[in-house]
């Protein structure tokens, strides 16, 4: 076992703390990884602070883990000492199960979270990249193109498939109007993604504070959803909303916007449940639906479709003794756009 040094909540009213603990043993199938950088995930403060009622504790938390090989195991052929890899939110799943479907292997019964969760045996618990080193199956493990810089892509492995997966699957693309709700860290890839895709694309932002930055980073249009006259403005507009929101904000409202069979997806996670009014979805024929980060070959497909585009995040570097300030920070929208935790900090 080797020992892995890193951050945890032990309790969900509790700031995050040192953690040190123990790393399983690699297996034949076992990629190694010298953690150098994670993104700082509005997910993780979800479950630190237990806001989805499903917390284990200690939690060390982290999905968008980017760093170094420095051990395979006898059967790897993918990886080898010194490749730059990434890991997302999940680290196994159903296998053998007769379900199984690689392709959206996200949505089966038997994934396995890269944190808060348990490994395959069910016992031994998952920690996340909040940490200096993890040990991953070599099937869950990613590459990052080269061209990319290390730090700025670690928000692709969670916030960049979570927008790329339903920008494609609702096929954004040239001729199609998207708008994305709230420009956070999944908003702001979602700007940069749908334009690369050649959408027309909008941010609805809570206010223009951020509209320069928005327009940069490729939005044609920018509006405040704090003005009303937004929502006359834009009535029945958009063929696909992507809502990052995850306070409890009216749907009904944004459903309007939509034009005749649009669909608004869901990837923001309120606490709480937000009523839908049948008359938001009945006369235009419109879909209000969900979707939930993508499968291991849709995330090596966005991380190629952003080295070959140079997408990568905006982000603010801290070091991992800034993690609580920075959650308070997320949490007042005062994030440009993802925090990044340089993990050279944890030896420091
Ligand atoms: P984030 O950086 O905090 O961004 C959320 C954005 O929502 C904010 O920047 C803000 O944008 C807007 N917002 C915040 N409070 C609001 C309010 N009261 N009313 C209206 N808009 C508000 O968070 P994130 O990391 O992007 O994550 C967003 C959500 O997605 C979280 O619930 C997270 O758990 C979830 N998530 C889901 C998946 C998935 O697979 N579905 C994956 C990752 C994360 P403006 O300042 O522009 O208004
Ligand atoms: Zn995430």
């Amino acid at each position: 076992m080797a020992i892995a040094r890193g951050y945890a909540a032990t309790d969900a009213s509790k700031p995050l703390t040192p953690f040190t603990f123990e790393r399983r043993e690699p297996n034949a199938d076992d990629v190694v990884i010298s953690i150098q950088y994670c993104g700082v995930c509005h997910s993780d403060i979800h479950q630190a602070r237990n806001e989805w009622g499903n917390s284990h504790y200690p939690m060390v938390p982290g999905h968008e883990i980017v760093g170094t090989v420095t051990a395979v195991g006898s059967s790897v052929t993918k990886f080898k000492i010194g490749d730059h890899v990434g890991v997302g939110c999940f680290v196994d799943s159903c296998v053998g199960c007769a379900a199984r479907d690689l392709d959206n292997e996200q949505y089966m019964p038997g994934l396995v979270q890269t944190y808060n969760d348990f490994e395959a045996a069910g016992k031994t618990p998952t920690y996340g990249g909040y940490s200096d080193s993890i040990v991953v199956k070599e099937g869950y493990v990613l590459s990052i193109p080269d061209n990319l810089p290390l730090d700025a892509a670690a928000p692709l492995l969670c916030a960049g498939i979570t927008l790329y997966s339903p920008l494609r699957h609702w096929n954004a693309g040239p001729g199609m109007k998207v708008a994305i709700l709230g420009m956070g860290g999944l908003g702001h890839m979602g700007v940069k993604l749908a334009h690369a895709m050649g959408a027309d694309v909008t941010v609805l932002s809570q206010s223009l504070s951020k509209k320069e930055d928005g327009l940069r980073l490729g939005a044609d249009h920018y509006y405040a959803t704090s003005d009303a006259e937004t929502f006359k403005a834009l009535a029945g507009t958009f063929d696909l909303i992507i809502c990052t929101v995850s306070a409890e904000i009216d749907w009904n409202a944004y459903l309007n916007l939509l034009k005749v069979n649009g669909s608004m997806v869901l990837v923001g996670v309120p606490e709480h449940s937000v009523p839908v009014h049948a008359f938001s979805l009945v006369p235009g024929r419109r879909s209000l639906a969900g979707s939930m980060i993508g499968s291991i070959k849709e995330t090596q497909e966005m991380l190629d479709f952003c080295g070959e585009h140079n997408i990568v995040s905006e982000i603010e570097k801290i070091n991992i003794s800034e993690i609580n300030e920075a959650y308070e920070r997320v949490l007042k929208s005062d994030v440009r756009y993802r925090f990044v935790i340089d993990i050279a900090s944890l030896k420091a």
